[in-house]
């Protein structure tokens, strides 16, 4: 264990609630669709608008998601939970209480790990998972502008009540923003991995709320604040830096931390109080007399788990173990499942999968990330890159060439070696050939020579560097060397 990272000498605590919306196609009690973007109140059926009469039932899908999630994280299912009433009153809450499950989650414990960059070093982090419970979403309240010239009105769309949401808790376990969001996108990842989340962020299928505290090394936890809804892997660290540096200047000022749920502010990139926290007891939470406890025998869990595609973690374990790649690589090439593919056509093909891991961790990566365009889009396909590599192990080109081909192929197109034709960069693999040029510049330097033959090892430079240029660089640098050697030797 590293030591705590401090920030002017206190320790951030941070956990995290994270609301996936399950990807269903009704909801969670009852038949309506949950798709996104229909008209207000189009998607609502009697019960999402709790008319009298109308009672819940469990939607199996949205179960067996909470199953594949808890394997996922391998974490305990619980074989009975229970559904659980929160009340509190909001417009957009017809019933007057929230379904959700309290005391007996259906998933417990469990643990995500990932790779973090501190400082020059790269560390495997654990956060443990506290549980994760099925509940439903509420409805949306939507406010016209009077400002604007709207009737400053404001209407409800019941079009989300219901709508499926799996809520995952951490332990406080989370030490810096870093370390957050890393956690989150690794829970990203898990979740649209195994396809229970389509983890659309903008749509809010996927939602963070942080909650974040700070004190000095080793005092009991501090109080915390919570930042809602955080949509977006950016703002999410901009907020809980703001909110850290916050709540350090109150403490350095004299005042406590009230327990609070705060809001952030991507336009002024501050973090505001919304409401004081309330307590779970005041949620008058009880068991839903509607709905029997869920139940979940071990021969489901089976059934899910000999369904299930195969884990990114247990992916990763097989590339370490199949293709002889460090930990790190494994990890990076298993960030999604399109990636994976790409990186096991490519090693395949070429049979070189470090070199393989690399150019994908690099150049590709790279110019993925510079066009934000996703793996499924690469202009280069796994079939191309892997018949580069091919041309640099059997010395047809240099890696400086290869990137040349590369760069072609990504904005042109074309293939491996008629563009290594077409812009003559066949290195030089002709023995003859290359003595004449080598013998040429011996004759021409004869102070390096003689400077080499004493013992100045540096002379060498000024030979090599005038036979790679007479070769127009086509000559390869460790026949380059191996026949000097034998030359001066
Ligand atoms: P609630 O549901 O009322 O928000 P919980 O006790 O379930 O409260 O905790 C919610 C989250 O807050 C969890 O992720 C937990 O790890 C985190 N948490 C609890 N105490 C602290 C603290 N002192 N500092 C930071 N995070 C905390
Ligand atoms: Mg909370």
């Amino acid at each position: 264990m590293t030591a705590p990272k401090l920030v002017q000498g206190y320790e951030v605590v941070i956990g995290f609630e994270t609301h996936a919306q399950l990807s269903t196609q009704s909801k969670i009690f009852s038949r309506s669709s949950v798709a996104f973007g229909a008209e207000p109140n189009t998607q609502a059926c009697a019960l999402d608008m709790a008319l009298p009469g109308t009672l819940p039932v469990m939607n199996i899908g949205a179960v067996e998601r909470a199953i594949e999630f808890g394997l996922a994280i391998n974490a305990h299912i619980a074989e009975r939970s229970v559904f659980a009433r929160k009340n509190y009153f909001y417009p957009d809450l017809p019933k007057g209480y929230q379904i959700s499950q309290f005391e007996i989650p259906v998933v417990q414990g469990g643990e995500v790990s990932f790779f973090l960059e501190e400082g020059k070093q790269t560390v495997r982090k654990t956060v443990r998972l506290e549980r994760a419970h099925l509940e439903e979403d509420a409805g949306k309240s939507l406010h016209e502008d009077s400002a604007l010239g709207g009737g400053g009105q404001s209407g409800i769309d019941l079009n989300r009540a219901g709508t499926p949401l799996l809520e995952i808790v951490t332990q406080p376990d989370m030490r810096s923003s870093e370390e957050a969001v890393a956690y989150a996108k690794e829970l990203h990842k898990i979740v649209t991995w195994i396809g229970i989340c389509d983890g659309n962020m903008q749509e809010g299928s996927f939602r963070c709320d942080a909650n974040v505290s700070v004190r000095k090394p080793g005092a009991p936890l501090g109080t915390r604040r919570e930042i809602k809804n955080l949509n977006s892997f950016k703002f999410m660290q901009q907020a809980i830096d703001y909110e850290v540096r916050w709540q350090i200047d109150q403490i350095e000022d004299g005042h406590a931390i009230q327990q609070a749920t705060v809001l952030f502010n991507p336009d002024t990139g501050e973090t505001r109080a919304m409401r004081t926290k309330e307590d779970a007891a005041d949620y008058r939470y009880f068991p839903d007399p509607d709905l029997p406890p869920l139940v979940i025998g071990r021969d489901w869990v089976e059934r899910v788990k000999s369904e299930m595609a195969e884990l990114p973690r247990v992916m990763a374990e097989r590339f370490v173990k199949d293709y002889a790649l460090p930990e790190y690589d494994a990890t990076q090439l298993t960030q999604s499942k399109a990636v994976a593919a790409y990186f096991e056509t490519t090693a395949r093909v070429c049979g070189q999968a470090k070199l393989a891991s690399n150019w994908i961790m690099g150049e590709v990566t790279r110019r993925l990330n510079a066009s934000e365009m996703a793996i499924e889009h690469a202009p280069v396909s796994a079939a191309q890159l892997a018949a580069l590599i091919g041309r640099i192990s059997d010395s047809t080109i240099s890696n400086n060439a290869a990137r040349q081909v590369f760069d072609a192929m990504w904005s042109e197109g074309g293939e491996v070696d008629a563009l290594i034709e077409a812009k003559g960069l066949k290195q030089m693999n002709d023995t003859g050939e290359l003595e004449k040029i080598i013998d040429d510049v011996l004759a021409a330097h004869p102070k390096n020579v003689e400077e080499f033959k004493a013992g100045n090892t540096k002379a060498l430079n000024g030979l090599v560097g005038p036979i790679m240029k007479a070769s127009k660089g086509k000559a390869n640098p460790a026949q380059v060397n191996e026949l000097l050697m034998k030359k001066l030797g």
